[in-house]
């Protein structure tokens, strides 16, 4: 039986994604860590959600001023949402990947290239990022605690995924997509690369994804092998509905593999469209010109 989160918060924000179908709910979650005086916030949501982690920050007897590093897992609307705010009314750093830096800083940017329906209402504003991170850096906490960064792209080009030392909790954000839900990732190939380092870590205690509720110990190898296993799944049904439908227009494609994969007809969408044309075999990506 694994140890109970000690110092560790997760925040679970609900917010609704507009599909072209109508609204669907989601959530996602932040994460704070104490240390000695000050606080370390992992994500902060989509716009707004700095009511609910100023409210944990208050349960746990702490005040938000007490934040002093916001670390971005990645530039996605409902990680960022929040962090223009939250670094408004704290003066925290902003720490991320500098393959993710363009996208944080310049939102209007970022929704010009990967449209997410409704953006502008997940996503307070740009923030700026004050501190680089890089794979295998360590960020100190104080009392022999520290973050190691762990670079797992795949899902985007800057994705990391965080290591507590010596508590042995990782916060993999979106490097593992949750089976059965939609995939979404950049690069699959990346992405099995990422979840298989990973994997091979010895020794976790607590596996802390965005998008999925916290995982202990074994469960959480059990998640990131079943995470493994979907992305393989959706890669083999791309594969054979695009060799079935030759030629076929990327939208009406991506209808009819996630009839394939079992899931709604609402995950039907731009995202979808994305990560389908990442992996169609190199013949096939012309489908990059076609809007979808
Ligand atoms: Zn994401």
């Amino acid at each position: 039986m694994t140890a109970p989160l000690s110092r560790v918060y997760p925040i679970k924000i609900p917010f609704s994604l507009l599909t072209p179908l109508g609204p669907v709910q989601r959530f996602v979650f932040s994460f704070l860590i104490a240390t000695g005086k000050s606080l370390v916030l992992i994500d902060a949501g989509v716009s707004g959600s700095e009511e609910r982690i100023f409210r944990k920050i208050q349960e746990i007897g702490r005040k938000p001023e007490a934040i002093r590093l916001l670390i971005l897992t990645h530039s996605h609307p409902d990680h960022i949402g929040g962090a223009r705010s939250i670094q408004e009314a704290t003066g925290c750093m902003v720490a991320a990947h500098p393959f993710e830096q363009r996208w944080i800083e310049d939102t209007q940017c970022q929704e010009r290239e990967r449209p997410v329906p409704g953006f502008s209402g997940l996503v307070g504003g740009p923030v700026t990022v004050t501190r680089l991170i890089h794979d295998g850096e360590l960020i100190g906490l104080g009392e022999g605690r520290a973050l190691e960064v762990l670079h797992t792209p795949g899902h985007s080009a800057g994705s990391i995924s965080l290591l507590l030392h010596p508590e042995m909790v990782v916060f993999s954000g979106d490097t593992i997509p949750v089976p059965d839900t939609v995939p979404i990732y950049d690069d699959p190939k990346e992405t099995l690369l990422s979840i298989q380092r990973l994997m091979n870590i010895d020794q976790v205690s607590y596996l802390l994804p965005s998008w999925d509720e916290p995982h202990e110990g074994k469960e959480a190898y059990r998640v990131m092998q079943e995470g493994y296993a979907w992305v393989e799944r959706v890669s083999k049904a791309v594969r054979d509905m695009s060799e079935a439908y030759p030629g076929i227009e990327p939208l009406r494609l991506t209808q009819i593999v996630v009839k394939e994969l079992g899931l709604p007809p609402d995950a039907a969408n731009p995202m979808v469209t994305r990560t389908i044309i990442g992996l169609l075999p190199e013949g096939l990506k012309d489908f990059r010109k076609i809007r979808s």
